[in-house]
């Protein structure tokens, strides 16, 4: 089914690190080897090897229209008729601009970036360089990217400084960034309270999409955001992912909590590369070459990936959340049903068309520590299955799905029929 998925890996690792050029689509987790792809359309794509899948990834994220959109292919090929980048201002990147303004409630002024972790680093810069202090609060299981101060988790505990998680990140970065519980607000107060006036910023997914999908509790966020007030800290929400993709607004628009900062990413390029840090006035003037924190980017804010962006952007209405609304919930409630009726141990976790199985005990996964003990060795079995049967999962039983408009009911009873063959298998 694989053969020449299998031969192309074997290729690409001799000459690309692991064969991938970002980890996760190695497959390790799920003790396998990458599958490559050709083509897509709509909710499907096509490996090499001609097999069919319902795409229930969506490249991580950005694809909420699914595969070769036409409005969005159209707008790159429009752009990219008139040259691809200048180097100089255009006006696109102004209505693009605009347009964020108005979707993103706590966003005033905006600096495009080429990626999420781009976004994120320049956040951070920015939330020192304007709070005069160097300390960051992150959350265990939080991802923002790949620059140095964010590869951190807890080491022994919640309470303790950071230990990087990567070779070459070194100590005196890492201890710059301290590590509280998702979830756990008393573990944030105890960080204030041990690092006084140092602080400049406290970084969260408000809603996890980095350890599996795992929620907000109820007031978590709104007494974070009056801890950082209180500790003259800035609230940064990393909405790399929820932005664009749980409502218009993100997930400040659906808890109803205005951020200092806010980041975003992925759906934000059409497909394209781009991210985005923004927030208010006071703040944003801090950034060069109004203020003195530097920050730049040859390609950022590059035409094509404006015209990608602004294109979806533009037509997400209220109607495009309920029709994701309406399938996602199709899918949780069928998966649901199936895990009842086979009695498997698992459990699912959605906002909007993210969605998270994981295979617990628990009734529900509130933080990184309840994520850790997933049987994780199940998820690779069932993520193998459902491969067989056509529907392409994440790699990994610590990602979400993200889930297109263009999934269909057919679509829909494929996935749910798929999933009660492989609980079945699994069991
Ligand atoms: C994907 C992601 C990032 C990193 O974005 P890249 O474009 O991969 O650099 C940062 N934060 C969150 C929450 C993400 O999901």
């Amino acid at each position: 089914m694989f053969e020449k998925s299998i031969d192309a890996y074997n290729k690409a690792k001799k000459i690309i690190p692991g064969g991938v050029n970002s980890p996760v689509r190695a497959f390790r987790s799920v003790n396998s080897t990458p599958i490559f792809f050709k083509s897509g359309k709509g909710s499907k794509m096509r490996d090499i090897d001609n097999n069919e899948y319902i795409d229930c990834v969506g490249s991580w994220g950005p694809l909420i229209f699914g595969h070769a959109d036409k409005i969005t292919v159209d707008s790159i090929i429009e752009y990219s008729k008139k040259g691809t980048t200048y180097g100089a201002p255009t006006e696109i990147e102004s209505a693009m601009a605009s347009k964020i303004i108005d979707m993103v409630p706590s966003i005033e002024k905006v600096r495009m970036v080429s990626s999420g972790t781009e976004a994120t680093m320049s956040a951070i810069r920015l939330a020192r360089g304007y709070k005069k202090k160097n300390l960051i609060i992150k959350f265990s299981g939080n991802y923002h990217g790949h620059f140095d101060s964010f590869l951190i988790r807890a080491g022994s505990g919640a309470m303790t400084l950071g230990k990087p998680d990567s070779q070459g990140v070194t100590e005196n970065i890492a201890k710059d960034t301290l590590v509280a519980d998702f979830n756990n607000i008393d573990s944030v107060k105890h960080l204030f309270h041990k690092n006084k006036n140092k602080i400049a910023a406290v970084i969260i997914e408000p809603i996890a999409g980095n350890m599996g999908l795992v929620t907000p509790n109820k007031n978590f966020l709104q007494n974070l955001k009056i801890l950082c007030s209180e500790n003259d800290a800035l609230l940064i929400f990393d909405e790399v992912m929820s932005g664009f993709r749980v409502s218009r607004g993100g997930a400040q628009e659906l808890y109803d909590i205005e951020p200092d900062l806010t980041t975003l990413g992925k759906i934000i390029g059409g497909g394209l590369p781009a991210g985005a840090y923004g927030g208010r006035n006071e703040i944003m003037d801090y950034v060069a070459p109004d203020g003195p924190v530097y920050q730049a980017g040859t390609l950022s804010g590059n035409p094509l990936a404006m015209a990608a962006g602004l294109s979806v952007l533009k037509r997400l209405d209220s109607e495009v959340y309920i029709e994701l609304e309406k399938i996602s919930s199709q899918i949780e409630i069928g998966i649901k049903n199936n895990i009842l009726e086979t009695g498997v141990d698992a459990n699912i976790a959605r906002v909007g068309s993210m969605m998270t199985l994981f295979f617990s005990s628990k009734e529900r996964i509130e933080n990184y520590d309840d994520a850790k003990e997933c049987d994780t060795k199940l998820y690779s079995k069932y993520f193998h299955s459902m491969l067989e049967n056509g529907v392409y999962l994440p790699p990994s039983q610590y990602e979400c799905m993200f889930l297109s408009n263009k999934i269909d009911d057919n679509d829909i009873q494929k996935i749910i029929d798929s999933n009660l063959k492989s609980l079945k298998k699994i069991k």
